[in-house]
């Protein structure tokens, strides 16, 4: 529905801008508001009697026209004015290029039993298209003009429409099929005789290829899923050349000169654009539009070759994912969202500007709404990513920034910000926190025995052995070489005692894997220090403990210093 609204646009802004010229070998003979007065006035109703078509007929066919079609419907005979039916219908057998119009429907069969139409009406199609589906046009019953006519004549044409959901007329249909025959619908008649006359076509074989177009010898053009084709409009209203009926009338009276207007060659369609016969549709580019003007353009389409094409879904597909692709290159490319939006629906802007200049040259209709909801969608989305991916890259910088590479324990400066800020939170809420710092026993000559990989191996071992005996909350950082340090919130220093005394049994009782495949022991000497008790500033209190560490040393290490 939204592309559609798209459509319209477009061709309302190429008929507002004058780009397409109707074909001036078009004339319609309307019943105009003022024909329609002039009728009730001089023949007290509507419709005129036939015979005056006739005359209006005779007239125009002294001048050669190229054809003559009746968007108006010659139905029941009127017992009174049979003489008028019989003259019509000898003017349908005396010229080949005069064309009626006929009516399917699907009236109920027990009211109106389906007439039986000749074979003479009807065109042989070949659908090999597997987009398109003619029984879409597909009627049961049929308002029948008078046998008469469908006697004399084969150029009949059926004027039934189709309209797209939102009740705009679009396009029309090509065929439409009423029991297993297919029929022509009037605006195609009247332009194979066209065709006809510049031996582009003959014949009533048709053949829509597997590429859904409508082969009319070396000319096609493209049928829609429904066996329409998509009409391009030429003008609001009245495009056409019109003459009011009222002044033809005038001109076959002799009441008025008729020397002004010229039928030579031209294609003449009757019919009514009175408001109070109701023949109006809403179309793209106008919401009054006469049925008659519609059936001009379509036979205008037809001999101008231009009627619209509209591509396949798989290439809206692909014309959707070049601009996300293109979406991509910008939000790569461009750090500010904001700048990525601009140059985005620039690019956007240009795609619709080129829509339009190809509905304009090529009468292409290009996708609008599928390809720019891809493309938008990319956008928010490839924005949504990259937010996504920086914040993961901002963790991992952040993570490297605070953790020892060896251990994976918090580094010295995550220790210092760690100390400060407990420091104050502590004053604040005044509680207690307490500080371990730990150095492992004899690690040079360790180191020395064992080699570096082995001490290397041995500092993650403590680290994880750290780990598992503090709580989630306390923070366990490698305070540089193989000394470690614990700050454990809300402890007071009896607690923080035990708490080192436990790490200190753990680490002594634990077999430490070697890289050689061998295990050893290693022990720790520790120190504790408590806020406030110990210090009142992050200094103080890792003074405070190193001075206990540094009693477990001279004490025989493997202890708890005090
Ligand atoms: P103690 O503490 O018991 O007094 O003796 P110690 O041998 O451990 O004393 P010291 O502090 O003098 O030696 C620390 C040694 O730790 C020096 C260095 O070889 C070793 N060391 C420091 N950092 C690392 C490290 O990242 N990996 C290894 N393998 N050894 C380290
Ligand atoms: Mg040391
Ligand atoms: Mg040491």
């Amino acid at each position: 529905m939204m592309e559609n609204r798209t459509f319209d646009m477009r061709q309302s802004v190429l008929v507002q801008n004058n780009s397409k010229k109707p074909s001036e070998n078009i004339v319609i003979v309307a019943v105009d508001d003022a024909s329609y007065e002039y009728i009730l006035e001089k023949y007290g109703e509507w419709p005129i009697p036939r015979s005056i078509y006739v005359k209006l007929v005779d007239y125009i066919e002294k001048q050669n026209p190229e054809a003559i079609a009746f968007d108006l419907m010659f139905v029941k005979s009127l017992k009174s004015d049979q003489k008028s039916d019989i003259a019509l219908v000898n003017a349908f057998k005396k010229y080949n290029n005069l064309y009626a119009s006929m009516n399917f429907d699907n009236q109920d069969e027990t009211l109106r039993e389906p007439p039986i139409l000749p074979l003479k009406l009807t065109v042989d199609v070949y659908n090999q298209s597997n987009k398109v589906d003619l029984s879409v046009n597909s009627y049961t019953n049929c308002r029948k003009i008078l046998d008469g006519i469908i006697n004399a004549t084969s150029n009949i044409g059926i004027t039934n429409v189709t309209r797209s959901d939102d009740g705009i007329l679009r396009k029309l249909p090509l065929f439409l099929e009423y029991k297993g025959e297919y029929y022509p619908q009037l605006g195609l008649a009247v332009g194979l005789n066209h065709l006809r006359k510049s031996n582009i076509f003959h014949g009533r074989h048709f053949n829509i290829d597997f590429r859904s177009n409508l082969r009319l010898g070396n000319r096609s053009f493209y049928v829609d899923e429904d066996g329409s084709a998509i009409l391009n409009w030429y003008g609001a209203n009245e495009s056409y050349k019109y003459i009011p009926l009222y002044k033809l009338i005038q001109i076959i009276n002799g009441q008025v000169d008729g020397s002004d207007i010229d039928f030579k060659d031209k294609i003449v369609y009757f019919g009514t654009t009175a408001a109070s016969l109701f023949d109006v549709k809403t179309v793209p580019v106008s919401r009054n539009f006469p049925g008659v003007e519609i059936q001009a353009t379509f036979v205008n389409n037809l001999i101008d070759n231009n009627f619209i094409r509209k591509f396949d879904r798989s290439i809206t597909v692909e014309i959707g994912l070049i601009l996300a692709l293109i979406t991509i290159l910008i939000v790569l490319s461009e750090n500010s969202a904001f700048l990525g939006a601009i140059a985005s629906m620039s690019v956007y802007m240009m795609y619709v500007f080129l829509t339009y200049f190809l509905m304009k040259y090529f009468n292409w209709w290009l996708d609008i709404v599928y390809p720019l909801i891809l493309a938008i969608i990319t956008f928010i989305g490839a924005y949504i990513i990259k937010y996504l991916i920086k914040s993961r890259d901002f963790e991992l910088q952040y993570m490297l920034a605070t953790t020892d590479g060896l251990t994976e324990l918090y580094n010295h400066r995550y220790f210092q910000e760690q100390m400060k800020q407990m420091v104050d939170a502590s004053k604040r809420y005044e509680t207690q926190f307490s500080l371990i710092i730990l150095d492992i026993d004899f690690f040079k000559k360790f180191n020395d025995t064992f080699g570096h990989q082995a001490g290397d191996a041995v500092l993650r071992q403590v680290a994880q052995t750290l780990k598992r005996n503090v709580r989630a909350s306390d923070i366990v950082c490698r305070y540089g070489g193989e000394e470690m340090s614990i700050i454990l919130a809300n402890t007071d220093y009896e607690t923080a005692i035990s708490t080192a005394q436990k790490i200190c049994t753990r680490v002594s009782s634990r077999q430490f894997k070697l890289p050689n495949g061998k295990e050893t022991t290693v022990t720790i000497s520790l120190g504790v220090s408590t806020y406030p008790k110990d210090g009142i500033t992050s200094a103080e209190l890792i003074e405070a403990a190193d001075k206990h560490l540094y009693n477990a040393k001279n004490n025989g290490r493997n202890q708890v210093g005090l």
